[in-house]
């Protein structure tokens, strides 16, 4: 069983191995291109809510947060940027279910719920990205309705890390929309975290964001890269 995934033609392949989960794909390639100018680290949605104990929390979602932070003060040393989005709605917004939506009400603009968990080290330089802020529109992905893109490309960004919540929604679509903005794009796969209403959404996520040419890294090797260009 093998999965083809060439986010730069003919430079990686993604091999599985038989019966083995998702988070033992092996990236076969070369060590990976250090981060420089031209990359960016986006934090999808780290917001109370989504974390355990929130209004639509994610078991096991408060685990992002330990790798992300180490990511994020690599990143910031070397003055690389990093944008942090958020869910971001207006009360009543169309996603939730009083409104006959499919989620709980959750990420209230200026609520608790809404804020960035406490336990991620955000920066005063971090560039913030609020989403779905419209009442009769919802977005998962941070550069739905939002200035994200435009802003990656006046950064002359080139290749966007993503790590956060939740990777069956929002990684999901933020991951899909980069790819398709042209964007190189690698998945932090211990950084991110999956809802999974249905069972293996989580894997059938992450397959499809391969399979649309997103490279898959866990944390560490790109800790590593960051190292490497020191
Ligand atoms: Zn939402």
């Amino acid at each position: 069983m093998a999965a083809g995934a060439h986010g730069a033609p003919g430079k990686r392949t993604l091999v599985r191995k038989p019966g083995a989960r998702f988070e033992s794909f092996a990236i076969e390639s070369k060590p990976m291109e250090a981060p420089g100018p031209t990359d960016a680290l986006l934090v999808v949605d780290v917001q109370n809510d989504f974390l355990p104990g929130g209004a639509l929390g994610i078991a096991r979602g408060d685990a992002v947060v330990a790798p992300l932070n180490r990511l994020l003060a690599a990143w910031r040393a070397r003055g690389l940027p990093v944008y942090l989005s958020r869910d971001w709605h207006p009360s009543g917004h169309c996603s939730f279910a009083a409104q006959g939506g499919p989620w709980p009400e959750h990420c209230v603009a200026g609520t608790t719920g809404a804020a960035f968990s406490p336990l991620l080290v955000t920066a005063p330089q971090d560039v913030v990205i609020s989403k779905a802020t419209r009442l009769d529109k919802d977005a998962y992905s941070a550069l739905d309705g939002t200035p994200l893109a435009e802003e990656l490309r006046r950064a002359g960004v080139r290749r966007l890390f993503i790590g956060g919540l939740a990777t069956d929604y929002c990684v999901r679509a933020t991951g899909l929309d980069a790819r398709a903005a042209q964007l190189d794009v690698v998945v932090l796969t211990d950084a991110v975290c999956a809802v999974n209403v249905h069972p293996g959404d989580d894997e059938r996520a992450l397959a499809e964001l391969a399979a649309a040419g997103c490279q898959m890294a866990p944390t560490d090797s790109v800790l590593a890269a960051l190292g490497r260009s020191a």
